[in-house]
């Protein structure tokens, strides 16, 4: 039985094919504390009901909208949501998760105008955990 505290992980930081335009950001680092920890993988965008690949988003005045202007933010939160259902069944108290992207990244999102400009903010999951009291590691 794993009696480590159980850590959620971003899923594309292990290799998985989940990002919008289907490849993966796995990290060596993040691989190892599979190994050895209690990691729990989710991709909120896919758990949120996202096909892969999808066309990317980023937030837009409070809403999450596609880059053709589709409004994706009720799948956000549906998968933000499902997350932290999980997170507070499992006693999950931290989450490495990947930086960058409008569902897991953490102090830095793009601008909303899809030009590659980064702001000061915060992904759906990330603001949801850290609301919730669980702590966000960003990977770069
Ligand atoms: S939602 Fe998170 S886990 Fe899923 S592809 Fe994007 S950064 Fe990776």
């Amino acid at each position: 039985m794993m009696t480590t505290p159980p850590i959620l992980m971003s899923t594309c930081l292990l290799g998985v094919r989940c990002r919008y335009d289907g490849s993966h950001q796995e990290r060596a680092e993040m691989i190892e504390l599979l190994k050895n920890e209690n990691v729990i993988p989710v991709c909120g965008e896919q758990m949120g009901g996202l096909t892969t690949p999808r066309e990317p988003s980023e937030e837009v005045n409070g809403k999450i909208l596609s880059i053709s202007g589709k409004d994706v933010s009720h799948q956000f939160h549906r998968g933000a949501e499902d997350i932290l259902k999980l997170a507070k069944i499992i006693g999950a108290k931290k989450a490495y998760l990947k930086t960058d992207s409008p569902m897991c990244g953490c102090g830095k999102i793009y601008d909303g105008t899809f030009s590659g400009v980064m702001i000061n903010g915060d992904g759906e999951l990330t603001k949801l955990l850290k609301k919730n009291d669980i702590e966000v590691i960003p990977v770069e």
